[in-house]
């Protein structure tokens, strides 16, 4: 195993190799001519007449936190609920990601919400997209969410109306909502980006976005790998992230020939899936999935619990941390339980790790230079860890290629295929797995400018980055509810967590407004600063690790601003401490910060 210092001087060098100045920027927006790559080509859409209603809650967004969000409403007896998303359906990511073998890296058991009160029981301990689009649609069914609701309807404008103490909700299907309460759970990452690379829009393949698979061209279906149409094509694939990492066995099994086109590669665990025993699950005592979720987190953030419930590659790493730390104390080694004793435990816990992923690399691949260039160099969490039983040995295929580019990317692109270096490489279909926006404007991401009162917009109250009480409310639009993690708990290993508790809080909050008649419940402007001061406490998180290699994690590579940690926070003491916080708050009636006038 090479030495600290030389793992160190590896991960500043290929970070080196990935730096680029144009960071954010380098890639493409899906608008213009290639407005296509993210037309809905799932649902066609149907013309019909505008509705112009008044509604008691809005919710935009029909994804999980939607859906929670309408659920936990419906629970508490709000009934005239409606949901309003540019999909054709509900499920928000799941609805438009339906790649071959897109499937959800966090455990099912503690990812799928509502499971008890659905009564589902996930078919394994990771489902499969397919299963997980069922699930959001049996939720939607479960709580009458359908009814009413507004799909492949876009929002164009979002505006308080003070003198009516309700948010008029514009649409480009003409309709005009006159709407109490509005939530807002548009997800961190649903805008396709592309690519910057010179000639893009010279190919004459053809090409698409992973979110957006054209199976008339490909073959096969989202329960079906089989891609039957690519028998006789050349594909080639940029980019090796999650998405890459779940399609690339499909397409490596199913194309005459398949290049992957890496620029940075991935660190890949082992999956270790199987199937959930339904005698076992049906012995479940009532309220486990809270339970699960809590062991979960309490343990992917470095707590300690008696038992790990889940026992996956998310925990793993944080358990290895904790019990480094656990054995240097009981051998004297570190007596502070400091940043430093952390800072230690963690860098050692890390590079065992990571020189495990690089040896099961080693171990899977055939080909030494291939396995070599495979290997990732940089601390797992600098970027999206993945999970995968098949990937790496996809290499192994006959008429697979990886293209390594060492950290440029593709040199450019040209109407018959794409240049690396000197070499020319022949494509009849280019895919994007290039990801999605992070850290662009609120309201370029989710394709509305909401206006608050006195006209201020969230654009402007946001410029120096997010400001929020809990990451729910905002001064000066009353009446308005985020769903979503930043300034919250902000777990990224089990996303949903963030949303079932942002949804609870919401609804019991909606609730007690309705039983005590207020018409506009707003945050108080000292009870928000409070919460952005706690919040710029943050310690810092991966955004802005300059040490890390570059991607969305980190901002591309630059330094934090104020802004973008506030836009990438959460609780300064963590997910756990967070969560107990908003469970405590929400309970005793108090709803301190908040004004409820009527
Ligand atoms: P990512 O942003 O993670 O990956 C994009 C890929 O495209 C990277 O490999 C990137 O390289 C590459 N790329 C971008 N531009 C170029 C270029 N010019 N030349 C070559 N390569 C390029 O997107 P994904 O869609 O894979 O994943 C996005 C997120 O979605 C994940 O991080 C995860 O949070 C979520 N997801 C979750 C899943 C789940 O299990 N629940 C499954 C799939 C996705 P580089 O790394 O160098 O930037």
């Amino acid at each position: 195993m090479p030495t600290a210092d030389e793992l160190r001087a590896r991960y500043r060098a290929e970070r080196d190799k990935r730096l680029r100045l144009d960071g954010d920027q380098q890639y493409v927006e899906p608008t213009g001519r290639f407005a296509h790559f993210v037309d809905d080509i799932w649902t066609p859409r149907v013309d019909r007449d505008p509705v112009i209603e008044d509604v008691e809650v809005a919710v935009i967004g029909a994804g999980f936190a939607g859906l929670v969000t309408g659920a936990r409403l419906k629970q508490a007896g709000i009934d005239d609920v409606r949901l309003i998303d540019g999909a054709g359906d509900v499920g928000g990511v799941w609805y438009w990601n339906r790649y071959p073998g897109a499937m959800c890296d966090t455990a099912a058991m503690i990812y799928l919400p509502l499971l008890e009160e659905t009564g589902h029981m996930p078919s394994q301990k990771y489902t499969m997209a397919p299963e997980i689009f069922g699930h959001a649609q049996r939720i939607a069914t479960t709580f009458g969410l359908r009814e009413g609701a507004l799909f492949s309807t876009s929002i164009t404008a979002l505006d308080w109306d003070a003198d009516l103490a309700r948010w008029i909700v514009r649409t480009d299907r003409g309709d005009e909502l006159r709407a109490r309460f509005v939530t807002m759970g548009t997800g961190p990452l649903h805008r396709p980006k592309l690519p910057g690379v010179p000639g893009i829009a010279t190919f004459e393949g053809h090409s698409f976005h992973t979110s957006r698979w054209d199976y008339a061209y490909t073959g096969g279906a989202p329960d079906d790998g089989r891609l039957t149409g690519l028998a006789d094509k050349r594909v080639g694939i940029i980019g090796t992230g999650a998405t890459a990492v779940q399609c690339i066995p499909h397409l490596a099994r199913s194309a005459k020939e398949l290049l992957v086109l890496q620029r940075t590669p991935s660190s890949v665990d082992a999956r270790g899936n199987h199937p959930i025993d339904p005698e076992w699950f049906a012995s479940l005592p009532p309220g486990w999935q809270d339970d699960w979720r809590m062991n979960f987190t309490i343990l992917q953030t470095g707590g300690f619990t008696d038992v790990d419930l889940v026992q996956d590659g998310w925990t793993d790493i944080s358990q290895r941390i904790r019990d480094r730390i656990v054995t240097e104390m009981e051998a004297g080694r570190i007596t502070d339980l400091g940043p430093e004793a952390f800072r230690q435990a963690y860098e050692v816990s890390d590079d065992e790790k990571m020189e495990e992923i690089r040896a099961r690399i080693e171990a899977l691949v055939d080909d030494p230079d291939t396995a070599e260039a495979l290997k990732p160099w940089y601390r797992q969490l600098c970027k999206r860890p993945c999970f995968h039983d098949e990937y790496l040995q996809s290499f192994n295929l006959p008429g697979v290629r990886l293209v390594d580019t060492d950290g440029r990317g593709v040199d450019r692109i040209d109407a018959t295929g794409v240049w690396v270096g000197d070499e020319h490489l022949e494509l009849d279909c280019l895919i994007f797995a290039s990801g999605f926006e992070v850290g662009t404007e609120h309201a370029r991401r989710a394709g509305f400018e909401t206006t608050g009162r006195g006209g201020v917009t969230l654009t402007d109250r946001w410029a120096d980055g997010m400001q929020s009480l809990h990451g729910i409310h905002v001064r000066e639009f009353p009446n308005l509810f985020i769903v979503g993690p930043t300034q919250g708990a902000n777990l990224i290993s089990n996303i949903t967590h963030n949303l079932v508790e942002a949804a609870t809080t919401i609804a019991t909050t909606i609730a007690h407004g309705v039983s005590v008649g207020a018409t506009e419940i707003e945050v108080s402007a000292e009870a928000e600063a409070a919460w952005v001061a706690l919040i710029d406490t943050h310690p810092g998180s991966i955004f802005g690790d300059t040490e890390c290699t570059p991607g969305y994690y980190n901002g591309e590579g630059r330094e934090a601003t104020r802004r973008d940690r506030r836009n990438s926070s959460g609780h300064p003491l963590g997910a756990v401490a967070y969560f107990e916080h908003i469970d405590r708050w929400r309970s005793d009636g108090a709803f301190a910060g908040l004004e409820f006038r009527g």
